[in-house]
């Protein structure tokens, strides 16, 4: 008997048990994801902006393989839970959408991030896909795809209210607008939204951000206001991300962008636990252990020697590395290694004969391993090769000892963000409750090997 650590799986059917062994055959972790609860997110993010018939659609951000969820499924449950709009950054995600079969009667979709010079606008409006227009050469590119096609480009004024990215400038707005109002007037280009992104809406904390933040929002507005002087007043403007989505309710305008909303979590640590925003992660991320074994007291673990076993202990490995996507950032060191820092290891939840333990990283995370110190007798504890432990799960609430991304984000100095979207694809991704989330001839869509 192999023991779990990991909330137990609920297959739909035989065939999604057969995938499951057959995915752990292949590979020793999978990520795991709940598209009932990614669908969940997406309804409660719908109901922040006052529900389906609001006024205010919300946008499943879907940029970065759906923040490493698996881009498909995460869009097909967004829509389920009620989203009308979905993003990408890179414009080759927002066509792979369309050609998956997610058609323009479905949703629109905005793609933003792109090489004016190079980008497939052609592509992009013949596949009814809404295009971000930032900068002067974007805006000639544009124009000229959309005369080629004789099909008005669907485009969105993306204006820098702050962030120092993408978009134009106070100062530069006056060339863009002499430039969009006659491409508007002659219907090559069609003005959809107006834009712009938030720099600190997570740190609601800090009152110099949220001051900030307010003069973003000012900055927007008299963006808008030169629009409509201009004669071009935009349909659409969006200015939410996940933060403001949850925080800041009046300036949800037409449309709110949410991307890590949808995947569970709150922005930002500062913002509390995604449980205070009735958020749910979505994602385990679950191994099965490679070697146990006993080791001495004064062992050195792994690279560097940065952890010295401090008594006589059990070892497992873990068979995830830095080649999987985990941070190396992420390794423990403790005081009795050769460095003298003492800094703890990403949490790793596993299970014993006594109950679940949080046990850490022990010493530096490897390409393709890690190495745990389980601080007792491995026979003792029950814990063998082949047992299944978490790196980070739903969070089940304290009494669980269960870690998130947040937890993991902490032990690499980063954000859950990027926890996620380094996930290699030679993970195996699995997706429970896709049959109960999606209609049949979205359920076709998805490789079935990844079904449970
Ligand atoms: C990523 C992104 C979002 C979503 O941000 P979250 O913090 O994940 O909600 C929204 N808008 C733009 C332009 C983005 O790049």
């Amino acid at each position: 008997m192999t023991l779990n650590a990991a909330e137990e799986l609920q297959f739909s059917s035989p065939a999604g048990e057969a995938n499951y062994v057959a995915a752990r055959r292949k590979y020793p972790a999978q990520a795991i994801v709940d598209l009932a609860v990614l669908r969940d997110n997406m309804r409660h993010l719908v109901d922040v902006v006052g529900g389906a018939h609001s006024g205010t659609a919300v946008m499943g951000v879907v940029k970065a393989d759906a923040y490493g969820h698996g881009l498909l499924p995460a869009a097909l449950a967004a829509l389920a839970g009620g989203a009308t709009w979905l993003g990408t950054a890179q414009s080759h995600e927002a066509l792979l959408l369309r050609k998956l079969g997610i058609g323009a009667d479905r949703c629109h979709i905005l793609t933003w991030v792109y090489n004016g010079m190079d980008a497939p606008f052609d592509e992009l409006i013949a596949n009814d896909i809404d295009i971000s227009l930032g900068s002067l050469p974007g805006i000639d590119a544009v124009a000229a795809a959309a005369r080629r096609l004789g099909k008005p480009a669907r485009v969105h004024i993306k204006v820098d209210s702050g962030f120092g990215r993408n978009g134009f400038t106070p100062a530069g707005f006056d060339a863009a607008l002499a430039k969009l109002v006659p491409l508007a007037k002659e219907g090559v280009l069609h003005i959809v939204g107006q834009w712009s992104h938030l720099a600190v809406a997570d740190s609601p904390d800090v009152p110099e951000f949220v001051a900030s933040t307010d003069r973003q929002v000012e900055t927007f507005k008299e963006f808008t206001a030169r629009m409509e002087a201009a004669g071009i007043p935009p349909e659409i403007r969006h200015l939410a991300n996940t933060a403001a989505t949850l925080n800041r309710p009046e300036i949800h305008f037409e449309l709110t962008r949410p991307g890590i909303g949808l995947y569970g979590y709150e922005p930002d640590p500062a913002m509390g636990t995604p449980r205070d925003w009735h958020l749910k992660p979505a994602m385990t991320l679950q191994a099965q252990l490679g070697t146990v074994k006993d080791v001495e007291a004064g062992h050195g673990i792994s690279y560097g020697r940065t952890y010295l076993t401090p008594d006589n202990t059990s070892t497992a490995i873990v068979p995830l590395g830095y080649a999987d996507g985990i941070h190396r950032s992420a390794s423990g060191f403790d005081m009795q290694g050769a460095k003298h820092v003492e800094k703890e290891g990403g949490p790793v939840r596993i299970m014993t004969t006594k109950g679940p333990r949080l046990l850490r990283v022990s010493g530096r995370v490897c390409m393709d391993q890690f190495i745990v110190d389980l601080h007792g007798s491995a026979a003792e504890l029950g814990v063998h090769e082949g047992d299944t432990v978490e790196l980070f799960g739903p969070g089940r609430g304290e009494e669980f000892a269960e870690p998130t991304a947040d937890d993991w984000a902490r032990a690499a100095g980063t954000i859950s963000y990027e926890i996620f979207t380094c996930l290699r694809n030679r993970i195996p991704r699995l997706y429970e409750h896709a049959a109960d989330v999606l209609a049949p001839d979205d359920l076709a869509k998805l490789d079935p090997a990844s079904l449970l």
